[in-house]
């Protein structure tokens, strides 16, 4: 079927004239109302969420390899639990990555957690890493800390990920019955004893029979991670995949502290042109 333009145009007139007059209140609204990103405080285009696209570029990427090549990351859960795949968006290694992960965890910013969901499932839609996974499952905090933080962070990862792929978020298919204390300092050996038993699996029936994505904040040793996924693999026949936004390694735990006097301060980058990015470009 051929189409003139006379044909097309009055589609385009009809189709554009809304999003015109959306596209100009989203601009007058962010005339008045300046957005700023969350790592580098300069002010956000149109077009960008909680991060400049310089931001969310300098952030170091975890290659995931697919295609049966197994990453680091993989290789960090082998011999300790059979999992199909596991990856990070990015590496924890700058005070960048751990100011922005403490944004949302600890400065009541959950929804920056969400856009950063997205932004991996953007960049991983179009490789194997979503293949076959049946159901989205964020690490449960135990009810203690939930109501202390007024949410879970990795509930807002998991939004964001069902949001680009459309796989369904499993809800309360595991418990965290016991609160740990801190991991900070302990040795590796340590870690595996800290988190023992510490989850309880709720709805087997939920679960059994498919291939679920577990999804968590940051890796470091993989302890609590394994532990969860050994709980989820009571089940019958249940696949399991890991997924977390950092990867930090063990020398840099430092990192990891939860705040006492922290204040909401960042280190900031060199300071870019605001216009140095168009609306076109991705990020
Ligand atoms: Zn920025």
């Amino acid at each position: 079927m051929q189409f003139s333009t006379e044909n097309r145009w009055p589609m385009q007139h009809f189709s554009s004239k809304p999003f015109l007059h959306l596209s100009l209140l989203h601009d007058l609204a962010d005339f008045l109302f300046p957005r700023h990103c969350v790592m580098c405080r300069n002010r956000l285009n149109t077009t960008e969420v909680h991060i400049c696209c310089g931001c969310i570029r300098s952030l170091h990427r975890v290659v995931y390899h697919g295609d049966g090549r197994h990453g680091a990351i993989e290789r960090l859960f082998w011999e300790r639990i059979p999992i199909e795949r596991a990856t990070s968006f990015f590496y924890y290694d700058s005070y960048e990555a751990h100011n922005l992960i403490h944004v949302f965890k600890y400065f009541n910013r959950p929804t920056v957690a969400q856009t950063l969901g997205r932004m991996f499932a953007e960049e991983m839609k179009h490789t194997d890493f979503f293949d076959g996974v049946d159901g989205l499952v964020s690490l449960p905090l135990h009810w203690q800390k939930r109501i202390q933080r007024g949410y879970n962070q990795s509930d807002y990862i998991v939004k964001g990920l069902s949001e680009v792929t459309g796989i369904p978020i499993l809800r309360n298919t595991v418990r965290r019955i016991r609160n740990n204390p801190s991991q900070t300092h302990l040795s590796h050996q340590e870690r595996e004893e800290n988190v023992r038993g510490i989850f309880k699996l709720t709805k087997p029936e939920v679960v059994s029979h498919k291939h679920i994505l577990l999804v968590d904040d940051v890796l470091t040793t993989g302890s609590t991670l394994t532990s969860c996924a050994m709980e989820l693999a009571r089940a019958e026949d249940v696949r399991i995949s890991i997924f977390t936004l950092a990867y930090a390694h063990e020398m840099i735990d430092f990192l990891i502290h939860e705040p006492r006097d922290m204040e909401y301060e960042f280190h900031v980058r060199p300071t870019v042109a605001e216009d140095t990015y168009s609306e076109e470009e991705e990020c």
